[in-house]
């Protein structure tokens, strides 16, 4: 990696650091345990004086078994599980909303501790014994993506380790899926897409910690071949999460001139094009088993004609690489329109002939609030409305 681009990361995350949530301790002083990594679980016990291995013991029933209350711990003594309960929770964001739609789809509105909200939406798959959870990442978005409607709410903050791991373990709550399955065993929450509210990327500490707490083979255990980080293209931080995380990357691609992408994803005035699949190509772990998905949002004679078609192929020529052509879903004051089935299927065509896997992603949980980061607003419409 350039110097340049060291100084480049070094300033965007002292950047991101600025947005943090305040430390996860509650107004009566007992400090939140979810989100915490084992060292620092283990420096918690000690501060009541007991030994690493209780923190491995906690560390089960909290992320294995999945248990909210410190009674319920059985295998520790109940002395001690009095004194636990009094420094310490074992937390949850606050359900808010939830919403299933008719496709199973279900929705949550998640609501933390100092009232800001986020959306995390559970997706089964069609066999419908397993499925994704797509997990939000920061309250808004500083960049405003044109057809993105979390674009248009101003970033508010970034969520902590705590707040992103219990967007799934609440999800999880709501499915009843503890204790966490074996890695072998079917199971309901099997993959998790980081493609929520927010860019990853711009809050990388946090949702490192928190993917490496829901890798980790004593608790959650879900591998990092069963998520899928998407970035806008935040090319300064894409090396490390290739490296230190090792998680399947997804890249909104979108239009494949700079000239329409400045437009539509303005990062692209920032990391243009060339460089964007420049970090692409050495993004560690990627190849043919593991292939890149470009995520490309077809918006009605702005991005979806025959000709871009074929300029994304040559662009994407000697990159492992799937594309995920998703239908726009119009949002209230929206500037696009969905392409037509019919675009959308000569474009999906070109890109098949080239040998690339394109599936259309099907529109999902349209009948509760189509786009991410509508629930969010409806709620706090309905919450004006009613004051
Ligand atoms: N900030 C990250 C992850 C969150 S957005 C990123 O941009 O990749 C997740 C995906 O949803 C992105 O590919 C984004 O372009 C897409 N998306 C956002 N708004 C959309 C909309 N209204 N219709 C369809 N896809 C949308
Ligand atoms: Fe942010 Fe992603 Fe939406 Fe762009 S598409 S505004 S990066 S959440």
């Amino acid at each position: 990696m350039s110097d340049l681009t060291v100084a480049e990361r070094d300033r965007v995350l002292a950047k991101s650091a600025l947005f943090n949530p305040p430390e996860a301790t509650l107004p009566d002083g007992r400090r939140e345990l979810v989100g915490l990594t084992r060292e620092e679980l283990v420096a918690e016990l000690a501060t009541l004086g007991e030994k690493p291995f209780r923190a491995k013991q906690l560390w089960h029933w909290i992320y294995h078994q999945g248990v909210t209350d410190f009674a319920r711990m059985t295998s520790i003594a109940g002395p001690l599980r009095e004194r636990l309960a009094e420094r310490f929770v074992v937390g949850r964001p606050t359900a808010a909303e939830v919403q299933t739609s008719a496709d199973e789809t279900r929705k949550f509105l998640f609501r933390y501790r100092d009232g800001q909200e986020v959306e995390t939406v559970y997706i089964p798959d069609r066999h419908a014994d397993r499925g994704a959870v797509c997990i939000s990442t920061q309250v808004g978005c500083t960049l405003s993506c044109r057809f993105c409607h979390t674009g248009t709410q101003k970033l508010v903050r970034n969520l902590g380790a705590a707040e992103i791991v219990g967007q799934f373990m609440a999800a999880r709550d709501s499915y009843g899926e503890w204790p966490s399955p074996k890695d072998d065993q079917p199971r309901l929450l099997s993959t998790i897409v980081v493609m929520g509210m927010g860019e990853p990327l711009y809050n990388y500490e946090n949702t490192a910690k928190a993917l490496r707490i829901i890798m980790d083979g004593e608790g959650i255990g879900l591998s990092r071949r069963r998520i899928t980080l998407s970035t806008s293209g935040v090319v300064p931080m894409m090396d490390r999460c290739g490296e230190e995380l090792g998680v399947n990357l997804a890249v909104s691609l979108h239009a494949v001139t700079d000239e329409l992408r400045n437009e539509i994803v303005p990062l692209n005035r920032k990391y243009p094009i060339a460089e964007l699949l420049d970090a692409c190509r050495r993004y560690p772990g990627a190849s043919n088993a593991r292939r890149i998905t470009f995520e490309y949002v077809m918006l009605r004679g702005v991005n979806d004609s025959e000709a871009e078609a074929r300029e994304l192929v040559r662009l994407l020529a000697g990159l492992p690489a799937k594309i995920n052509l998703i239908p726009f879903n119009p949002w209230p004051g929206s500037p696009y329109l969905t392409s037509t089935h019919e675009q959308t299927a000569k474009f999906a065509a070109i890109l098949n002939d080239a040998g690339y896997s394109s599936p259309i992603r099907r529109p999902r949980g349209r009948d509760i609030s189509a786009a991410c980061g509508q629930l969010k607003t409806e709620s706090e419409r309905g919450r004006k409305a009613v004051a």
